[in-house]
């Protein structure tokens, strides 16, 4: 049986005469701090999600009895609060119902790191799996992204927009090879990224400002529902959705415990939760990003650290990481971790004091600073690790799974194109890849 045997390197896995693999040391383990000040940084960490903090929740009543609309929406992520938003803006006299099985934006759309991209995938794999559509693909993405920041600017959400982009990082000489020959955005070599964002591990960096903004997340689901339901939607939280079938004369009924409603055509908004389609739990794998925040930095600690220019941080090195500012200046960071629970996540210790021991090598100089919040989520990845959408139940049911860790802006997109489809309006683009 192969083992796995750390070596010092880029590249790939190699496998060595005995038939092990050889993995190389990421820079996070050449880098590896003392574990007690990570044990430190962690010893008052909340297990709650920072972007709820301070929100005000306005409660929706349960689904209750039985009720007939247009158009039924499961599911009050940012794609079903999307759907809801869109499908009223395009039909004002539509009845538009939104079923939640807990609150609005429990699931990931509260979670998430706020990064905005114009990316609908993994950028690799859609390269190489959608050759001849990807051009397209990433100008549909572009477009999207400057669509969401005109919707939140039309629908007054205070979602604390910062178009501050993202910068890859680089740690090593093949990262810096890759890093420079990539076409588009503002280049650093090793001073000036180090200039730019002090890490001492940082050897370049590229910064495209066209392809993220940074949100607050938290504040954009309880915006978006407050826009829908001014617009006259209408949401039922503690409404799961047990049962979605076809009812003699064409309607489709969803069932809760409580309640159905009957319409024409339903939106099946509920990414990494148990699929309500059979065919589609046989589609997606999840995985489990970690979250954590620091306490606010303080102006001096803020001063060592750089980053005046707010940037999204990436890592080339694992592609895992995450990093950024929230508007009082804690540092968010990230990681994503496969494979993990097939539906929900765990909170497992391990992936924490990964991310602070990760956190501590990138920036040092922060030692003593604390964690403030941790929290996790489900990412729903497909095996073609791009997002995807259908039609089921006579072309009535729309689905869309699978954002990969990139649905804060393709949540948008997507709910267009469900939309689209469930009205029988056709794009340029064929269905079954994300631009539908
Ligand atoms: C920890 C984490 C970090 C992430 N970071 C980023 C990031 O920085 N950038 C990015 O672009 N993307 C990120 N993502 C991905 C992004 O958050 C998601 O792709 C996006 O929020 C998906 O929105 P959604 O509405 O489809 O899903 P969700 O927000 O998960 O909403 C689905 C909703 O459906 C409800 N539901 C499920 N089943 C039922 C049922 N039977 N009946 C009724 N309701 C039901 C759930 O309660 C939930 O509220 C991250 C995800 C996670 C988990």
């Amino acid at each position: 049986m192969s083992r796995l045997t750390a070596t010092v390197g880029g590249g790939p896995p190699k496998p060595c005469e005995s038939g092990d693999v050889v993995r190389r040391q990421t820079v996070f383990e050449r880098h590896m701090p003392d574990a007690r000040a990570v044990a430190h940084s962690l010893s008052d960490t909340d297990h709650r999600v920072f972007w709820l903090d301070g929100i005000e929740a306005v409660a929706y009543e349960p689904l209750q009895g039985g009720t007939r609309g247009d158009l039924t929406i499961v599911g009050a992520g940012h794609t079903g609060l999307w759907a809801a938003v869109q499908a009223k803006r395009r039909d004002p006299s539509a009845r538009v119902v939104l079923l939640e099985s807990g609150l609005v934006g429990s699931g990931a759309s509260v979670r998430n790191g706020g990064f905005a991209e114009s990316s609908l995938g993994d950028h690799g794999d859609g390269r190489r799996r959608w050759p001849h559509e990807f051009e397209a693909l990433e100008r549909v993405g572009l477009e999207n992204l400057c669509g969401l920041e005109r919707d939140i600017c039309d629908l007054g959400i205070d979602a604390e927009i910062e178009p501050t982009g993202i910068l890859s990082v680089a740690y090593d000489a093949d990262q810096v090879r890759r890093l420079k020959q990539a076409e588009h955005g503002f280049w650093y070599d090793a001073d000036s990224i180090r200039s730019e964002i002090a890490s001492p591990i940082f050897r370049a960096g590229r910064w495209r400002t066209d392809v993220c903004v940074l949100v607050n997340p938290g504040k954009l689901s309880t915006g978006l529902a407050r826009a829908a339901t001014e617009l006259g939607v209408v949401i039922h939280e503690q409404s799961a959705v047990t049962g979605v079938d076809t009812q003699a004369g064409g309607a489709v009924r969803v069932r809760t415990a409580s309640g159905h409603v009957d319409s024409q055509q339903v939106a099946l908004c509920t990414n990494a939760f148990r699929p309500l389609l059979h065919r589609a739990r046989y589609l997606r794998a999840s995985a489990n990003e970690y979250l954590m925040t620091t306490e606010p930095l303080t102006d001096e600690q803020l001063a060592s650290v750089g980053w005046r220019n707010r940037q999204g941080l990436v890592d080339m090195d694992t592609h895992v990481h995450r990093a950024r500012l929230t508007a009082d200046n804690r540092i968010l960071c990230a990681a994503m971790h496969l494979p993990q629970r097939r539906f929900g996540y765990s909170f497992a210790p391990e992936p924490f004091t990964s991310l602070a021991s990760s956190f501590m090598a990138t920036f040092p100089q922060l030692e003593g600073v604390r964690f403030s919040h941790r929290w996790a989520g489900a990412i729903d990845t497909l095996n073609q690790s791009f997002a995807f959408n259908g039609l089921a139940h006579s072309r009535s049911v729309a689905h869309a799974d699978g954002f990969a860790g990139r649905g804060v802006a393709g949540s948008r997109l997507v709910a267009g194109i469900m939309l689209k489809h469930l009205y029988g309006q056709t794009t340029p683009t064929r269905r079954g890849s994300v631009a539908g």
